[in-house]
């Protein structure tokens, strides 16, 4: 054991755990900035203050020719003449320096208003920069989660910042903190898995590296999104009704938000769909009393696209949109996306102040938390920030980190006698639609919404083809695509290229490289009526299977789609989830032993479309329940195999029984017992054995990734606040109840009691 390495790892832990532990909210307000707000507000007329709280889309203010972006006289009308507060969006994909143009545009126009009050704007930074050209692309959330790695996570931050400021852009609409519960939503991807404490943990570092210290000039406002739920509909399908009792939102939905506020996230987007039949957007119980009140919530609330236009169209609860309007300013939104018709909105909202509908103090407020957060964000004195003060952006080192993250991602679910890493001079069979495009590394919000021009966009970058001609040599490496993806069509439409000529190919290879998985899509486009791989791809891999070749799968998909039945056959598994433009070269240098596999899956990956538990659920739904229940997955969460071996011994816990306001520390020491250097990811969960709400089977509770040479041991210390443990009742209040709990790391188990019951 290397005792500086374990103390200064202990040190971090502490770092790392306490702080997230603590339930007071930490959203802060600078007196100074409430001056000059107050002084704004004293001289604004409520056209002015309406203004602010409008957002309109790019698109509609000017038109693209030659591929250059020109705004028309609408850009200045909707500036000078509405004062609208925001604008979003991109014209298609722009370069840094177009960025710049236009955001100069803009604030050139606020400057000729009265109060000469910047606008904001706002992009998706969804994984990296994604809407400005040269920019560098991390992998998606659901990749970034699976490398477990914090320090991943605030890199990707810091750059996706960087990179923001050098195109002039100082908002972000990330990070998702959505629960990646319900494989079937078509977002999964785009958050950081299932587990409410490895989203917040992920959450807050990437949160903490875009946006501390505020205002700096290479720190952007952050939008956590979606509050709350927006990620498991009961249907499955985006913006659709979820049903969820107000205990079970405040145990697993709300705590990656709660996390975030105290790390002073400044804006919130709220959950474009519905909760219990009441559409988000018009939920003054939660975009109020707990988002703004509970939680002191100091920043402003912005819609998300169209929302509130939807509670009269999609939701039917209004007979207007000026109606839904008035709901929504009253349950607490601040800004709406309007996205287009913003003089209606400007109209109808002035309409409802003079009416008495909207209160005044409530326009007031709203404008209070916007203009606060302008001034936070330093765009008052810095109105544009320029790409010649950003000489980073789209360096080398940025796309280093870019791969470190992809590196680490990749994650090896199976590994039939040591299939992997391939040998030396093997001779590889690349096949299946995901081997030879970009578009599908990249996954949606990659240049355009839906992805779809990645392959023009990315032409430098690698797919897995190229990569692997790269590492193994182009005469080592055939090619047939077996199945295509229809590139003009919807994303699941997929056809049979030639599939005998990828089995015959197959004849002079050592092993078959499948590249199976998903094409690019989010949002709506992305629903899916079946989870199970599509029937081409499964084709192709039960052809190749009877050649009697190992057949390596490598799984490139947003969500884990079901491959039950083919799983069987295939010698190994890698999935890469939508690892991004370097994606390809981690592959390569994963698949030839460069790089030993270290990441763990963030979700549960189940086996059958109909068994969609995931690993956080009750007795009944596990192996607990004799009558029925039983799940099994494919692979649970958190799993994820090595090109090494790691033991687990020595689980200690500081005391066999606990007050409930005590910390726990416990220690574990693991051993790398392979010939590799490795990293392991150390997970600790935790079981409450009986409760007065039926308890979950287990819930992660703490975690570090290590990294051990061959034979090499380390001491882990995690310091764990017993609060945590905590259920919310259905009085909704928190209960820590005296009794019995069981602590899991690795194969390894430990019980210790609470003594009291503690309710808070
Ligand atoms: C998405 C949001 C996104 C917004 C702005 C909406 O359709 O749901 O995630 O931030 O558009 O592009």
């Amino acid at each position: 054991m290397k005792m500086s390495w374990f103390n200064g790892l202990a040190y971090s832990m502490v770092l790392f755990l306490l702080p997230v532990c603590e339930t007071k909210a930490q959203q802060r307000i600078d007196a100074a900035i409430e001056k000059k707000v107050d002084a704004l507000l004293k001289q604004m007329s409520l056209e002015e203050k309406v203004g602010q709280m409008a957002q309109v889309s790019i698109e509609s203010l000017g038109a693209t020719n030659n591929n250059v972006f020109s705004f028309s006289d609408k850009m200045k009308d909707a500036v000078v003449n509405y004062k609208i507060g925001s604008i979003l969006n991109t014209p298609g994909l722009q370069t840094a320096a177009d960025w710049n143009r236009i955001i100069a545009e803009i604030q050139e126009a606020a400057k000729q208003t009265k109060l000469k009050i910047p606008v904001l704007y706002g992009l998706d930074d969804i994984h990296g920069v994604n809407y400005v050209g040269g920019s560098t692309l991390f992998p998606q959330q659901i990749g970034q989660a699976a490398t477990w790695n914090r320090k991943l996570v605030h890199t990707c931050g810091e750059i996706t910042a960087y990179e923001s400021r050098a195109a002039g852009v100082p908002w972000t609409f990330s990070p998702v903190l959505d629960l990646g519960t319900n494989p079937l939503w078509p977002r999964m991807w785009e958050g950081y898995g299932e587990d409410p404490y490895l989203i917040s943990e992920l959450g807050n570092q990437f949160i903490n590296a875009v946006q501390q210290p505020l205002g700096h000039k290479e720190k952007l406002i952050v939008s956590l999104k979606h509050y709350m739920a927006y990620s498991d509909p009961k249907s499955g399908k985006d913006r659709s009704d979820a049903w969820i009792p107000e205990h079970y939102l405040r145990e697993y939905h709300l705590p990656p938000f709660t996390k975030a506020i105290q790390a002073n996230a400044r804006n919130v987007m709220v959950n474009s769909a519905l909760i219990n039949g009441i559409p988000t957007h018009i939920n003054k119980h939660i975009l109020t009393d707990i988002l703004k009140k509970e939680l002191n919530f100091t920043g402003f609330i912005v819609t998300d696209w169209q929302d509130i236009e939807n509670v009269y169209r999609r939701d039917k609860m209004t007979n207007s949109i000026k109606e839904a309007i008035g709901l929504a300013i009253n349950a607490g939104i601040d800004m709406s996306m309007i996205p287009y018709d913003y003089k209606s909105f400007c109209t109808d909202l002035i309409a409802l102040v003079k009416e008495g509908v909207v209160p005044q103090t409530r326009i007031d407020d709203a404008v209070r938390r916007i203009l606060r957060v302008k001034h936070e964000a330093g765009i008052f004195e810095t109105p544009v920030t320029w790409l010649k003060d950003y000489p980073k952006f789209g360096s080398a080192e940025f796309e280093q980190a870019a791969y470190n993250t992809a590196a680490e991602s990749i994650t090896l679910l199976k590994n039939n006698n040591n299939t992997l890493p391939l040998k030396a001079n093997a001779k590889v069979l690349v096949t299946g639609p995901n081997a030879n495009s970009m578009r599908t590394l990249n996954g949606g919000w990659t240049y355009s919404w839906q992805g779809e021009k990645t392959d023009e966009y990315a032409a430098k970058y690698n797919t897995i083809l190229e990569a692997l001609q790269k590492k193994l040599g182009a005469a080592n490496v055939v090619y047939e695509q077996g199945v295509a993806y229809k590139m003009k069509g919807q994303y699941f439409e997929d056809s049979i290229v030639n599939i005998e000529a990828a089995v015959q190919a197959a004849a002079n290879a050592d092993y078959v490289l499948l590249c199976i998985g998903e094409n690019s899509y989010t949002e709506t486009p992305g629903n899916t009526n079946d989870l199970s791989l599509s029937a081409n791809q499964t084709a192709l891999a039960n052809a190749l299977i009877k050649t009697g070749k190992p057949v390596i799968y490598i799984l490139n998909e947003g969500r884990p789609r079901i491959i039950s039945q083919i799983e069987p056959g295939t010698a190994a598994i890698v999935d890469i989830y939508l690892p991004g433009n370097f994606g390809a070269d981690a592959l390569a240098d994963v698949l030839t032993g460069t790089v030993n596999p270290s990441g763990k899956l963030p979700i549960t990956y189940p086996r059958y479309a109909n068994d969609l538990a995931g690993y956080i659920h009750k007795p009944s739904e596990g192996s607990g329940n004799p009558q029925g229940g039983a799940t099994a997955p494919q692979y649970p969460f958190g799993f994820g195999l090595s090109y090494t071996s790691f033991a687990y011994s020595e689980l200690t816990i500081d005391k066999s029984s606990y007050d409930p306001a005590a910390v726990a520390t416990i220690t574990i020491k693991v051993t790398n017992t392979g010939s590799k250097t490795g990293k392991e990811v150390v997970q600790l969960f935790v079981s409450d054995l009986v409760a007065s709400l039926t308890p979950d089977v287990k819930r992660l509770r703490a975690f570090e990734k290590v990294e051990l040479q061959a034979g090499e041991s380390q001491t882990i210390k995690f310091h764990l606040v017993l609060k945590d443990l905590a259920f919310t009742g259905v009085d909704l209040k928190k209960h820590l109840e005296a009794g019995t709990f069981t602590i899991e790391v690795g194969n390894l188990k430990q019980s210790f009691t609470i003594t009291k019951t503690l309710i808070f």
